[in-house]
């Protein structure tokens, strides 16, 4: 699969599709907060375009969360969510963001 990866001055970013192919932009806030922070972010984003391709949509919902919490765990960490965005972020059982 071919995805485009875009790192921009945004406040939030997103995962689209355009004529087939993937779109991610990240924001350059959450590559500056910590490393940890932005492999979540991108886990997250990623997890808006497999959802989008197995389910048909990019909703913040229960198989959305499933998909995103297996990406995190391949990179020993953990998400407890408020909604959708964390509220508290571990590495490999220590915490590294919380809100
Ligand atoms: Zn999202």
């Amino acid at each position: 699969m071919d995805i485009g990866i875009k790192i921009k001055k945004v406040k939030r970013g997103n995962a689209r599709i355009r004529k087939g192919k993937y779109y991610i932009t990240m924001p350059q806030w959450a590559m500056d907060r910590s490393e940890a922070y932005w492999i979540y972010y991108l886990c997250h984003e990623l997890a808006h375009v497999t959802c989008h391709q197995l389910c048909h949509h990019f909703d913040h919902n229960d198989e959305f969360k499933m998909i995103e919490d297996v990406y995190l765990e391949d990179f020993g960490m953990t998400v407890v969510r408020c909604k959708a965005y964390p509220k508290t972020l571990t590495l490999f059982g220590k915490v590294v963001y919380r809100k």
